[in-house]
């Protein structure tokens, strides 16, 4: 396990251990390597990067959260930011497109038995299998408790039915985390989670959905029209689905926000060196005060980016509650890559612009990290009801 060596603390430490430094430069040097190079090849394409993604699995960047004896890495929660992080700054959309596997098993290390583990992780970390998260539905997203799909037990099985939209990975995914109501008139406590193989009769796949950005992580919608599931899919209990996806939440939003430190990284980057070679009134740009100081507010940003999501990262790994702190990184982070792309874009004048340099596309990519995960008013919401939460046991 990549973090049993992690230094001993005394007090506040925020070092990180040998180990994960050893993974952080691993997964720069791929990003540098063998992502940045295709990213704009990929941004054109919209096809799925599956060569980079063997490469990926091959030197252990993907599945990285499969516990140890299922053949993953059994990588904490920091472990995955760090690694969102590099990966996004090389190509957000590749970097989603190669993660989304490690979203899409969370139900399972959550609350799946011994034998789904063993039926299912080896698929995807032997075989290079994907799987896909299905929670949104053309009429709930944020509304995650007001999804339709329904899952009625028949026997020793559930017939699924219903659609889900802007599936990430589910062109290409061999299997479904399907979230579905159990009990339709049961509100959130009528919902619970199945494993649903492309193969069982009655689920389809659209089209890639057209989008803004990130254009390697295809997103289609996945119909699901009387599908025999086997009640020996179900994962949890009857009923819990609802609960699991809120724990999924925790600690999926870390990672998430990790990546969009990463973007907000590399428009900090590419601001830097264009401001420090563009010249304009006979200096350099970048000793402008008004660009200066766009830059420096791109400098804060990262650093307090990367902070928030290491925390709500590392209270996960402790098994703290961070449902708090994740959603303050997800907002935080989120807000970050937008303003920081936003800014790149500014720094560039009119080559901001063009597709001919990096930061038009950084700017596409960054939009969605207020979007997917939990929109920033999601995130807002749930401070707002924490805030309430500590405010009646009396501290912040
Ligand atoms: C590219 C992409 C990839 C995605 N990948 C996946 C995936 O793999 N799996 C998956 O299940 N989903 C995925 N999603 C779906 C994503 O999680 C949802 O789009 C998101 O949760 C918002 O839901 P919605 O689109 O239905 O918007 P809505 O819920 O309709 O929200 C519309 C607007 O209303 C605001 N709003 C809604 N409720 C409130 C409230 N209570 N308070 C304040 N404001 C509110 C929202 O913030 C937003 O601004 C993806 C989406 C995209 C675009």
């Amino acid at each position: 396990m990549l973090h049993d060596t992690m230094a001993e603390s005394t007090g506040l430490q925020l070092e990180l251990s040998e180990e994960m430094r050893m993974l952080q430069e691993l997964a720069r040097d791929f990003a540098r390597k063998e992502i940045l190079p295709r990213a704009d090849e990929y941004d054109r394409s919209g096809e799925w990067p599956w060569d980079i993604f063997h490469k990926a699995r091959e030197v252990g960047l993907v599945n990285m959260n499969i516990p140890e004896e299922y053949g993953g890495l059994g990588a904490n929660v920091l472990e995955e930011c760090l690694v969102a992080e590099e990966l996004a700054y090389a190509c957000s959309g590749i970097q989603t497109a190669l993660m989304l596997n490690q979203l899409a098993v969370l139900p399972l290390l959550l609350a799946g038995s011994d034998e789904q583990k063993k039926r299912y992780f080896p698929r995807l970390v032997d075989e290079g299998k994907i799987m896909s998260y299905c929670m949104t539905e053309p009429d709930a997203g944020s509304d995650v408790a007001g999804i339709k799909t329904t899952a009625t037990r028949k026997g020793d099985s559930y017939i699924l039915n219903g659609a889900k939209t802007w599936i990430t990975d589910a062109p290409v995914a061999s299997f479904f985390t399907v979230f579905a109501k159990t009990d339709p008139e049961g509100g959130h406590k009528g919902m619970s989670c199945f494993i649903v193989e492309r193969d069982y009769p009655g689920v389809s796949v659209s089209k890639p959905l057209e989008k803004m950005g990130q254009h390697a992580a295809q997103a289609a919608m996945v119909f699901f029209e009387e599908v025999e599931v086997p009640a020996s899919n179900l994962v949890g209990r009857e009923g819990d689905g609802f609960m699991l996806a809120m724990q999924v939440f925790d600690r999926s939003r870390p990672p998430v926000a990790a990546a969009a430190t990463g973007v907000a990284r590399r428009a900090l980057d590419e601001a830097v060196k264009y401001a420090g070679e563009r010249t304009a009134f006979g200096q350099p740009i970048a000793q402008f005060q008004g660009v200066g100081f766009m830059l420096a507010d791109m400098r804060i940003r990262v650093e307090a980016a990367r902070a928030l999501a290491w925390k709500a990262a590392w209270l996960a790994d402790q098994g703290r509650r961070n449902t708090l702190e994740a959603a303050i990184a997800k907002a935080f982070c989120a807000d970050a890559a937008m303003q920081n792309t936003l800014d790149a874009v500014q720094v560039f004048g009119g080559n901001g612009y063009s597709r001919e340099y990096p930061v038009e596309k950084l700017m596409r990519d960054a939009k969605i990290y207020q979007i997917y995960e939990g929109t920033t008013q999601i995130q807002k919401a749930i401070i707002v009801r924490e805030l309430y939460r500590d405010a009646r046991r009396g501290s912040q």
